[in-house]
């Protein structure tokens, strides 16, 4: 099974509430992270220690940053979510309704899968957000 299929949506949130709330690039303190999730602080340590131990992300002095790794499975997942979202919008979904749509695929399918829904729609750069669309090899 690929990384992004064996996440769960919360450690996905968790990567993302980590990026947002890492503002000087020296790492999110924890209360920020449950901040953003709006979680209790030990149960977003539950989330960031999952992440711990698939190496996405590391403590330093006390503060959770993303690792290379964790960098680019963000970069993967966005690609998933925003190739989800320009095939909901081929449907007829507003941009609102196709995030939504997206959340409940974008984990969910093979990067073999989302390669074929790219090709499909010839390659679209950016999403209906108007977010640009990580590029895939085809492109
Ligand atoms: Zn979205
Ligand atoms: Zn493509």
């Amino acid at each position: 099974m690929e990384l992004l299929q064996r996440l769960t949506r919360r450690q996905v949130d968790t990567l993302r509430s980590i990026v947002e709330a890492d503002k000087d690039g020296r790492g999110a303190p924890l209360k920020a992270i449950a901040a953003r999730l709006k979680v209790s602080s030990p149960s977003a340590l539950d989330h960031v220690g999952a992440l711990e131990d698939l190496k996405l992300v590391e403590r330093h002095r006390g503060k959770s940053r993303l690792t290379e790794s964790g960098r680019a499975t963000i970069v993967e997942y966005q690609r998933h979510h925003r190739v989800a979202e320009s095939l909901f919008q081929e449907l007829g979904l507003s941009p609102e309704e196709t995030c939504e749509a997206a959340r409940e695929v974008d984990l969910a399918l093979s990067h073999r899968t989302i390669e074929q829904v790219c090709e499909g729609k010839g390659h679209p750069v950016r999403c209906p957000h108007g977010q640009p669309i990580p590029p895939c090899k085809g492109r």
